[in-house]
C-alpha cells in the first residue's frame, strides 16, 4: 500500500470527497458503487464488481484470494 500524500477531511453526515486524480486512476466514475472493507484500522474502498472476475457470470459467485469468482472458474482453477 502506498501513500498518495493526499488528506480529505469527513464532514458530519461522514461523507468526503475521493479525489479526482484517484478515480481517474481507478476508473471509478459517476454513480459506480465502491465496496467497503476494513482491516484493523484501515478503510478500504474498492469499486464493486458483482461478477465473477473471469468470465462476469454474476451468479454462485463466492471470494477467493480477495476476487469475486463464480463456481465453474473456481474449479477450474482447482484443476491447475
Ligand atoms: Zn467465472
Amino acid at each position: 500500500m502506498k501513500s498518495t500524500g493526499m488528506t480529505r477531511q469527513v464532514d458530519e453526515l461522514g461523507r468526503f470527497v475521493l479525489p479526482i486524480e484517484i478515480r481517474r486512476a481507478l476508473g471509478i466514475n459517476v454513480k459506480d458503487t465502491l465496496e467497503i472493507f476494513t482491516d484493523e484500522e484501515r478503510v478500504i474502498l474498492q469499486k464493486y464488481q458483482p461478477a465473477c472476475s473471469f468470465c462476469a457470470n454474476a451468479d454462485d459467485i463466492v471470494l477467493f484470494a480477495g476476487k469475486r469468482i463464480c463456481r465453474a472458474c473456481l474449479n477450474e482453477l482447482k484443476k491447475l
